[in-house]
This record gives structure tokens, C-alpha cells and sequence, in this order.
């Protein structure tokens, strides 16, 4: 695997590569686990070259303890970079990024920015965009693959490359989300939890089965109110258990066919998010 900081060579790098095989890429902010790696995976059977690139993104942290305390475990990841096949890893710093600092570019992402994730992380797509945005300037990927555990990042990147014109020149490619064996998704942010609190955030992905099994018997609102009051007593403050069209993310009011669960709830200063489709 080959290491890049600076955003220069990369894209002339690979500027000699793109005519002769595909270029994958999967953007990351690195404490890489099983989730990441099977972007990784999948990245590299479907491209002859596939860039990870790992950045903790500050443009996108609303909340200054959260970035303080995202984990770091830089030489640990380079290693699963290179078990899962990785061929470059792009590991850029602040200056390559934002090479005229955080001046900000306005995306007009419309309403998907402003609910759920975006109404309790003001600001966060944008940062999100930001940081795709240039990403792909500088790898210039075919293919762009996410995770569906950040279910409405994914809508935002795919209305990001809506609005840049830029859908036809990178494919986004969703992956399922890995889970650890209590059906809890994994995330960087889980190494914060304690065993206890690691075992209590299994409800997250009860509550979303729960709602899957119950929507054809039960109001949506009984589903959503019951969820919340599981969370609760496990000891989460909730930011939102909400049951939602898949495409737009406007609440559901009554059942309809394209249904997806999200919750956001935050367990000792560790904020966790989870979705499931739920028909
Ligand atoms: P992050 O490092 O949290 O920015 O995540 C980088 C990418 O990995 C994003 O596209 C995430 O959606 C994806 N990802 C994170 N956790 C998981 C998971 N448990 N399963 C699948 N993909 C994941």
C-alpha cells in the first residue's frame, strides 16, 4: 500500500492510472473496524485500484468535545488497510484539504439538512459535503462507496453529486452495515463505551426490529413512543426514534411501502446512530 499526504501527488498518481483500471475510493476519519473494511473489500473487488483515505474532518464535528475525543489509532488502521487490500491510502493533512482555510461553500442540499441527524448536528452536512466535495477532486473515483449505517449522509452525498453534476462521473455505491454479535452497528465511537454501556446500546438495534416486526399490527406513533421509552430506560438520552420515508426522511404519518427506521440516542457523552429498512 502506498501512503499519500499531499493531494498532488495522489491525483497525478492516479491521473496515470484512471485510463487503464478503475479507481475505487472510500472516504473515512480512520479507528477503522469491520464496517470500514468491508468497503475496503468490496472496493477492491470491484475496482482495479482501490484509495482509502482516512481524515478526522473538523468542518463536521458541531460539538468540540466529540472531535477532541474522536479515536486515533493511525498505525493499527494502516495495517487493516493492507489486510483488506488497500492499494493507496490518502492520509492528507488540515492544509491539504482546506488550502484556503474553512471559508465555507454553501451546498443547497434543501430540507435533508435540516432534519433528523442535521437538525441535532447543525452545520454537519455541510462540513460533510465539504470534505466529499474536495475528496473527489482529488481522487476523482469512479466509484465512491458508504456505508448505509450513516443512512442520511448517504442521501446528502448522493444529492451532492445531484447538484454538482457529478452523478454520472462517481458511482455511489451503499453498503450494508456491519454489526458487532449484539446487533450493535459498529462505529468508531464504540470504543468510548464501556462493556456495560456496550452491552445497554444493543437496544438501539432491538428497538429497530421491534419496529420492523410491529409496523404491519401497531400505530406508528405507539412504535415510536415505545422505542423511546426502551432507550430511556437503558439510560440513553434520545435525540430521535423516528420511522420516515426512505427517500425524503419526512416522518411517516401512516404506513406506506418505503419505510426506514433511525434512531440517534446518546449514552454517557457517546452519541450513537442506527437505521434499518423497514419494508
Ligand atoms: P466514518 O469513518 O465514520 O466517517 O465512516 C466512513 C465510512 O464507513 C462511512 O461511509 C460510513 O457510513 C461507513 N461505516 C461506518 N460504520 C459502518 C458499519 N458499521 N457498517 C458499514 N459501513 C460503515
Amino acid at each position: 500500500m502506498i501512503i499519500f499526504k499531499n493531494a498532488v501527488d495522489i491525483t497525478s498518481f492516479l491521473t496515470t492510472q484512471r485510463n487503464i483500471q478503475q479507481i475505487g475510493f472510500v472516504p473515512t476519519m480512520g479507528a477503522l473496524h469491520a464496517g470500514h473494511l468491508s468497503l475496503v473489500e468490496r472496493c477492491k473487488r470491484e475496482n482495479g485500484i482501490a484509495v482509502c483515505s482516512i481524515f478526522i474532518n473538523p468542518t463536521q464535528f458541531n460539538n468540540a468535545d466529540d472531535f477532541k475525543h474522536y479515536p486515533v489509532t493511525i498505525e493499527k488502521d494502516i495495517q487493516l488497510l493492507i489486510k483488506a487490500g488497500c492499494d493507496l491510502l490518502f492520509l492528507p493533512p488540515v492544509s491539504e484539504i482546506y488550502p484556503y482555510g474553512y471559508q465555507k461553500k454553501i451546498y443547497e442540499l434543501g430540507k435533508i439538512e435540516s432534519i433528523l441527524e442535521g437538525f441535532h448536528r447543525p452545520g454537519h452536512f455541510q462540513g460533510v459535503c465539504q470534505v466529499v466535495d474536495r475528496l473527489l477532486e482529488i481522487i476523482v473515483p469512479q466509484r465512491l462507496y458508504m456505508g448505509q449505517k450513516d443512512y442520511q449522509q448517504c442521501l446528502v452525498i448522493h444529492k451532492l453529486l445531484e447538484l454538482s453534476g457529478k452523478a454520472k462521473r462517481h458511482e455511489l455505491v451503499i453498503e450494508p452495515t456491519i454489526r458487532e454479535t449484539n446487533g450493535l452497528a459498529m462505529s468508531s465511537r464504540n470504543m468510548r463505551l464501556s462493556a456495560e454501556e456496550h452491552q445497554r446500546a444493543a437496544a438501539i438495534f432491538k428497538c429497530l426490529r421491534y419496529s420492523q416486526q410491529q409496523l404491519p399490527f401497531e400505530p406508528i406513533s405507539e412504535i415510536k413512543k415505545h422505542s423511546k421509552e426502551i432507550l430511556e430506560k437503558e439510560g440513553f438520552i434520545v435525540d430521535y426514534v423516528e420511522i420516515a420515508d426512505a427517500t425524503t426522511l419526512e416522518p411517516a404519518v401512516a404506513k406506506a411501502p418505503n419505510l426506514v427506521g433511525l434512531i440517534a440516542a446518546t449514552i454517557n457523552k457517546v452519541r450513537l446512530i442506527d437505521n434499518l429498512l423497514l419494508n
